[in-house]
């Protein structure tokens, strides 16, 4: 929709835009009002070109977009009907709950044994480990290829699917390789357009669930349901959405919780939410409220940094990590909350008039 700077173009402007539309295969229509006139656009107008060259003209005021972005990320695509599992259950139909250490000690791999037990046993769905991690400072532990292994035989040990994050092609084959059950895409890669296309390709045949954190740095929610769109169209349609809080922090948090964007998100697009509160709120003793918060908020599962003994952890566990029984309460509370914000959630989200429970 074109808003020119006068009540309406002059008969040059017009031709003007009307050749710009048409070079994109769209067509242009005046809306005439009481003291202006509009333009609608026909057509495709998705074309980033398109709206560019509109905007840079010196008679135009602005031109707002009807359709998303994103084709194939909106909730009015074909893709909708995309239904997937994770740990053999689908979202929306039940809560799914991540859990496990921010960082494996590829030195302890006991001590994420023993996390893995207890975290199964505390109810988690998908069982979580860093293998590679993004570290502020390059003095801090980065990782240790060594550490897949020991996240692939906590996975055969206690039967639990198992994700980790990935920061390049490389460390994506090797995940890919050792056959890890889901990916997870760091916040500070949320906006690597090349490892995003990337990962799409090379999960095209396998399709395993993608999970992408938001950018600390992101601002409006269609930059994010965009980066999914890269990872989509690239060949794999199974991508979560991940709010994780983002700059600046409240202070006394790690970050501003952002678990609210979660109606936004399901009312513009099909995929799947799920919240992170460890990195969120960055402290152990603020998680549950903020795992409760995304998911009264609607969200449909939780992935929570959890550690058997925090204190030993390498990497953020030593603040943020809650303990396995901690877990289990939270995923008790969630669940009975998990089922009672549908009603109303149906309010927004057609397709959710089936789910009945
Ligand atoms: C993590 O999950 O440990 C992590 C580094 O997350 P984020 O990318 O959200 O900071
Ligand atoms: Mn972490």
């Amino acid at each position: 929709m074109i808003i020119p700077k006068n009540p309406q173009l002059t008969e040059e402007e017009f031709e003007i835009v009307k050749k710009i539309v048409s070079e994109f295969g769209c067509s242009v229509t005046p809306i005439p009002g009481e003291t202006m006139t509009v333009y609608a656009i026909k057509g495709d107008e998705r074309h980033e070109l398109m709206f560019n060259r509109l905007e840079g003209l010196p008679f135009v005021l602005r031109v707002d977009r009807i359709q998303s972005m994103y084709k194939l990320m909106d909730i009015h695509s074909e893709l909708s009907k995309n239904r997937f599992k994770i740990a053999g259950k689908i979202p929306e139909e039940d809560l799914i709950v991540i859990a496990g250490h921010c960082t494996i000690d590829p030195k302890n791999p006991n001590l994420f044994f023993e996390s893995a037990h207890a975290i199964k046993e505390a109810g988690a769905d998908v069982l979580r480990g860093g293998v590679w991690k993004p570290r502020t400072s390059p003095h801090s532990y980065q990782g240790d290829s060594k550490a897949i292994d020991i996240l692939i035989e906590a996975r055969e040990r206690f039967n639990i699917p198992v994700i980790t994050e990935v920061m390049d092609e490389e460390q994506l084959e090797v995940a890919l390789t050792s056959k890890v059950d889901m990916i997870q895409i760091g916040a500070r890669n949320a906006l690597n357009y090349s490892l995003l296309k990337k990962i799409g390709e090379l999960t095209h045949f396998s399709r395993i669930p993608i999970l992408l954190k938001r950018g600390m740095h992101m601002g409006p929610i269609d930059e994010f349901i965009s980066a999914a769109e890269y990872i989509v169209s690239h060949g794999n349609p199974n991508v979560v959405l991940c709010p994780r809080g983002t700059v600046p922090a409240i202070d006394g948090y790690r970050n501003y919780p952002d678990e609210c964007i979660t109606p936004l998100l399901k009312q513009k697009t099909w995929a799947p939410v799920i919240v992170d509160p460890s990195h969120s709120v960055g402290r152990a003793i603020y998680v549950p409220h903020a795992a409760l918060a995304a998911i009264a908020y609607g969200a449909d599962g939780l992935i929570i940094e959890t550690h058997i003994r925090a204190r030993e952890g390498i990497g953020d566990d030593p603040k943020q990590a809650i303990h396995p029984s901690t877990l289990a309460q939270i995923i008790e509370d969630a669940k009975t909350l998990f089922y009672n914000v549908k009603k109303y959630q149906k309010a927004y989200i057609p397709q959710l008039e089936n789910v009945s429970k």
